[in-house]
């Protein structure tokens, strides 16, 4: 099994100054950001985050319980949570009407909404598990994208656009084949909308993450992620899961702010290093 060796580095900066260096906490202060796949994993850890630097967020996602609980533990009239399966254009474009209406923009959009799907590889592809794989995970992204874009250029927003894509759009590896075929193709997505976009004033990037102990990566291996918390052994099981939500939460914050203000196009890989000693994900 594939595990990340964690290399000891010294750090040049005294530690009673770290804190002092921590990115601010308001760096979305009064923006509105729509996240879809909000009611767990990556998308919840990144509703709290964005809602805790100041953004006003609608937390979409197709689990309605799920959905609700997120936002109610959040207790906040700045998030609230709105039902969306992203496969439904129509729900899409409601959904960000209903954040137009209800918050009076659309600065951010999160596209996060994933399955993985069928673990077959080509061999034994069943070509409607593939359908329903690219279903949510390239055309509700693309629907995402297309009407949170709509929006922000009828409203003159010179917004932040991120999509979830995983290291499996930038490597191989033997496994669910169309996740991986998925992925890749959200990398043209984002790279097409980047170059239409600029012209408006809209940035478009995706992040890539690997291994993080989410219900999606913790199903196959029969594992809760509180269980990869609790006992680090468990890690080897899982095939390098060692990464957090809040890993990929922070990298995303980088991108929806005026932090990354001139970065787009880009595929920020958030892998602890994985997938350049890997070179393949399974
Ligand atoms: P997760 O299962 O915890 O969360 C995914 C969320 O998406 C769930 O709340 C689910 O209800 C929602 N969802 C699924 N289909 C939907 C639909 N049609 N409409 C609206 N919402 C829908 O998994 P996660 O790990 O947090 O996954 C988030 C994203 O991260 C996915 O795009 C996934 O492919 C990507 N990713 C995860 C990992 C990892 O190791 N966990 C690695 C690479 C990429």
């Amino acid at each position: 099994a594939a595990t990340i060796k964690h290399v000891a580095v010294k750090s040049c900066i005294p530690s009673d100054r770290l804190d002092d260096m921590r990115l601010s906490t308001t760096m979305l202060e009064g923006k509105v950001a729509l996240i879809t796949g909000a009611a767990s994993g990556i998308g919840e850890e990144t509703v709290r985050l964005f809602a805790e630097n100041g953004a006003f967020v609608v937390a979409a996602d197709i689990e309605y319980e799920l959905g609700h609980q997120v936002a109610a533990s959040i207790g906040s009239d700045r998030v609230s949570y709105h039902h969306c399966d992203v496969r439904d254009e129509k729900q899409v474009e409601e959904t960000i009407n209903y954040t137009l209406e209800k918050y009076g923009s659309l600065d951010i959009l999160f596209s996060n909404a994933g399955i993985l799907g069928s673990l077959s590889g080509i061999l034994d592809l069943d070509l409607n598990q593939f359908d329903n794989t690219l279903a949510t995970n390239v055309r509700g992204v693309a629907a995402t994208v297309k009407h949170a874009a709509r929006a922000m250029v009828a409203k003159s927003i010179r917004g932040s656009i991120i999509c979830t894509a995983s290291v499996a759009a930038c490597v191989g590896g033997t496994g669910p084949s169309g996740y991986t075929t998925s992925k890749h193709a959200l990398l043209g997505l984002v790279r097409s909308a980047c170059s239409e976009l600029g012209a408006y004033g809209i940035r478009v990037n995706c992040v890539s993450p690997f291994g993080v102990a989410t219900p999606l990566a913790c199903g196959p291996f029969n594992l809760e992620p509180h269980q990869v918390e609790e006992n680090s052994s468990d890690k080897a099981n899982l095939k390098g899961v060692v990464l957090k939500a809040k890993h990929i939460a922070e990298a995303a914050l980088f991108l929806a702010s005026d932090e990354s203000l001139y970065i787009s196009g880009h595929n920020l890989v958030v892998d602890g290093g994985f997938t350049v000693v890997n070179h393949s994900f399974s």
